[in-house]
C-alpha cells in the first residue's frame, strides 16, 4: 500500500524526528575525523528543505559506522553537523546525545525550521536491540516521524522502526522522506510493472546474496544477463571447470533450480561465455588484517566455458562484452546490481565499464535504467556516468530485499496514505 509521504505531512511548528543515512565514509587526518564522501548528506537535502520551508521544527538521527553501544569517539556524527550547516547554508545544533536532558532543552529551544543533530543512535545498544523504552526516550515530544534512511530500512531498529511505532500509538503522522519515496517509486511502483523488453544485468560476488532476487526477476524479466564471480557457480552446475575462481560449490542446487526455472518461464538467461582469467599468487606477505595478500599475474582471454585449474575469472571477455552491449539497447527497462569482474582493478574492469556505457547509451535513448547496489553504483562514479541513467539506489542490502519482495520494516511503519 502507498505511504504517506512528507509532501503530505502536517508538520508547522511540530517537532519532527526525522531518520536520515548519514553512515558517511571517514578518515582520520591530524588528529580528526574528515568526511571522504558527501553523498549521503547531499541526498537529505530536498527533504531538510520541504520541512524548513514547512516550518517543522527537526531533530535528525543516524547511526555511523558500528560502535556497538559504546562511546567510539571516531564514530561520533558531530563533525557531519558542520558539514550539513555548510551544504544547507544554516546553523545546525548538535547535542552529543540523542536521548536525555541536554536533548530535551536543545530541541525546545529549536524554533520553525531549526535543526538539531543528534549524536550516534548506535552509541546506545538499545537502538539495534529495538528497546521499546529507548524508543519512547527518542520519541519524547515528538508529533511526527519521517524516514529518509532507505539504506537502514531493512533493520527493525529504535530509530527506524521502534520511534515510528510510538508515534503511530499516539496517533501521529509516520511518513517517508523524499529520498526514501524515490527509492519506493523506483525500485517498487516502476519495477511493478516495467515497460518491456524489461533486461535485468547481475553480477557481484556471491549467488548466495541475490539467488532470492534472481528467483524474484525471473517471474518479471525479458532477459537477465549474469556476469561477476556468480558466472562460475552457475557453471559448475552445467559441470564445468571453474579453476580457482570465487564460487560457492554449496550453492549449486540454487543456481541448477534457476537455470531451469528460466527456461520453463522461457526467459532468456545468459552467463558470460568467456572470461579475462589470471594466475593468483601467493606473495608471501600478510595485509594489516592478517591475510595473505595475493597477485593476479599473466591475464588474458580464455575464450572457454572451462576455465584451467591454475587459473581464476575475473571479468567477463570480449565476446561476452559484445553480446550484452548487443542486447542491453533492446531493452525500455534495465536493472543492474553488481559488477561484471574485480572492477578495482583496471586489467579487470572493461566488462563492468563496457556494461556501464550501454545502460546509459540505452538510457539516452529513453529506456529507463535502474541501478541499485554499492558496487555498481561505485562503478558508475567512476565512469562518470552517473548522472546518465534513471535513478541510482543508495540502499545496498536494503535494495536488494526490497527487489526479493520483502517487506522492510522501516518501510511498513509508515502510515497509509
Ligand atoms: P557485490 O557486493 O555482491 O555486488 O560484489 C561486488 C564485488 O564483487 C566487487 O568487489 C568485485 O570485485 C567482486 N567481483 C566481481 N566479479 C568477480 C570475480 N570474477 N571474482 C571475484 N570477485 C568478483
Amino acid at each position: 500500500m502507498a505511504k504517506l509521504t512528507v509532501r503530505e505531512l502536517d508538520v508547522r511548528g511540530k517537532r519532527v524526528f526525522v531518520r536520515v543515512d548519514y553512515n558517511v565514509p571517514m578518515e582520520e587526518k591530524d588528529g580528526q575525523m574528515v568526511i571522504n564522501d558527501v553523498t549521503r548528506i547531499k541526498e537529505t537535502l530536498p527533504t531538510l528543505e520541504l520541512l524548513i520551508e514547512k516550518g517543522a521544527r527537526i531533530i535528525l538521527a543516524s547511526h555511523l559506522g558500528r560502535p556497538k553501544g559504546k562511546r567510539e569517539v571516531s564514530l561520533s556524527l558531530r563533525p557531519v553537523a558542520a558539514t550539513l550547516a555548510d551544504m544547507i547554508h544554516r546553523p545546525i545544533a548538535f547535542v552529543d546525545d540523542c536521548i536525555g536532558e541536554k536533548v530535551e532543552k536543545t530541541a525546545d529551544a529549536l524554533k520553525p525550521g531549526d535543526i538539531l543533530l543528534l549524536e550516534n543512535v548506535r552509541y546506545y545498544r538499545e537502538e539495534e536491540a529495538n528497546e521499546p523504552t529507548f524508543a519512547g526516550k527518542l520519541a519524547d515530544g515528538v508529533s511526527v516521524y519521517v524516514n529518509d534512511a532507505f539504506g537502514a530500512a531493512h533493520r527493525a531498529h529504535a530509530s527506524t522502526e521502534g520511534v515510528a511505532r510510538v508515534i503511530a500509538q499516539r496517533g501521529g503522522q509516520c511518513g517517508a522522506g523524499l529520498l526514501m519515496e524515490r527509492e519506493l517509486k523506483f525500485l517498487g511502483d516502476e519495477l511493478e510493472n516495467p515497460a518491456r523488453p524489461f533486461i535485468v544485468i547481475l553480477g557481484g560476488a556471491k549467488v548466495s546474496e541475490k539467488i532470492n532476487v534472481i528467483d524474484r526477476l525471473l517471474e518479471k524479466a525479458d532477459t537477465i544477463l549474469i556476469g561477476g564471480a556468480m558466472t562460475y557457480t552457475f557453471r559448475l552446475a552445467l559441470g564445468k571447470k571453474v579453476g580457482k575462481s570465487l564460487v560457492e560449490p554449496d550453492r549449486v542446487g540454487v543456481a541448477r533450480a534457476a537455470l531451469d526455472k528460466a527456461k520453463g518461464r522461457k526467459v532468456q538467461f545468459l552467463l558470460a561465455v568467456d572470461n579475462i582469467v589470471a594466475t593468483p599468487v601467493d606473495t608471501g606477505k600478510l595485509n594489516q588484517k592478517g591475510k595473505p595478500v595475493v597477485e593476479w599475474r599473466n591475464p588474458r582471454v580464455n575464450d572457454s566455458l572451462d576455465i584451467p585449474d591454475a587459473e581464476e575469472g575475473m571479468d567477463i571477455g570480449p565476446k561476452t562484452i559484445r553480446t550484452f552491449t548487443e542486447i542491453i539497447p533492446r531493452a525500455k527497462t534495465i536493472l543492474w546490481n553488481g559488477p561484471m569482474g574485480v572492477f578495482e582493478d583496471k586489467r579487470f574492469a572493461e566488462g563492468t565499464f563496457a556494461v556501464a556505457r550501454a545502460v546509459a547509451d540505452t538510457t539516452q535513448k529513453g529506456a529507463k535504467s535502474i541501478v541499485g547496489g554499492g558496487d555498481s553504483v561505485k562503478a558508475l562514479n567512476l565512469t562518470g556516468l552517473s548522472d546518465k541513467v534513471t535513478f541510482v539506489s543508495t540502499g545496498g542490502g536494503a535494495s536488494l530485499e526490497f527487489l526479493e519482495g520483502k517487506v522492510l520494516p522501516g518501510v511498513a511503519v509508515l502510515s497509509d496514505k
